[in-house]
């Protein structure tokens, strides 16, 4: 039995806030796996039964069912101790999903909400969009994705932040400053900050 929980660190934020960029650059950093729900799924064959269904959602920029994105993430960190998750839990009814599991395989999850304004994450978006040309970057389906991260994240964020379990850090400065930041709250070196600290006008939330 171990007698630690295991701590992943959840990374939440605004299409475009740098998940994926922040989330690799520290799962590098504490030396454990980087756990994206969204290239778990760009992953899947297009021409299989479940990518063809899985695709038809997220090139429109709808969000995928909660069982199947459960099972995945469920696959993973049943062997897995510490990971840094990027895209789940990713609503309000991911988060008991999450939670469960958490209290059957002995973790606990430390939630990060990168900050980023709205137009910032949008233009780094399209700049991905030419770089990378992901299907759901075009203008149209990133102002669909915002949408559904107002409709669908925004009110797991809320939970979070008045459970207080929601970490607030600024991502519009450099990856390397925001890491080793990052590190620091991991190693409960830095006092958490609950509150957002920061302002307004950061995504309406
Ligand atoms: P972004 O956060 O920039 O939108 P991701 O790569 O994290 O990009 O996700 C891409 C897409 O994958 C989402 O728009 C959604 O369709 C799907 N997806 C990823 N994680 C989940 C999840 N936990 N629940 C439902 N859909 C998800």
């Amino acid at each position: 039995m171990k007698n630690q929980l295991s701590l992943d660190v959840v990374i939440l934020g605004l299409p475009g806030s740098g998940k994926g960029t922040i989330g690799s650059l520290f799962a590098h950093e504490i030396k454990r796996d980087h756990l994206s729900t969204g290239d778990m799924l760009r992953a899947l064959d297009r021409e299989s039964e479940l990518g063809r269904k899985v695709f038809a959602l997220i090139d429109k920029g709808n969000f995928v069912p909660d069982k199947l994105i459960a099972e995945m993430v469920k696959e993973v960190l049943k062997e897995k101790e510490s990971v840094v998750l990027d895209g789940f839990p990713r609503t309000l009814s991911q988060l008991p999903i999450y939670d469960e599991l958490c209290q059957k395989l002995g973790r606990q999850g430390l939630f990060i909400k990168l900050e980023v304004p709205s137009d910032i994450a949008r233009t780094r978006l399209l700049a991905r969009a030419v770089k990378e040309g992901r299907t759901d970057d075009s203008a149209e389906v990133i102002q669909k994705r915002m949408e559904v991260f107002q409709e669908l994240t925004a009110p797991l964020i809320a939970r979070l932040k008045k459970q207080k379990r929601l970490v607030l850090l600024d991502n519009t400065r450099p990856p390397v400053e925001v890491v080793s930041e990052l590190n620091l709250i991991y190693k409960g070196e830095l006092e958490r900050r609950w509150e957002h600290n920061l302002g307004t006008g950061y995504d309406g939330i």
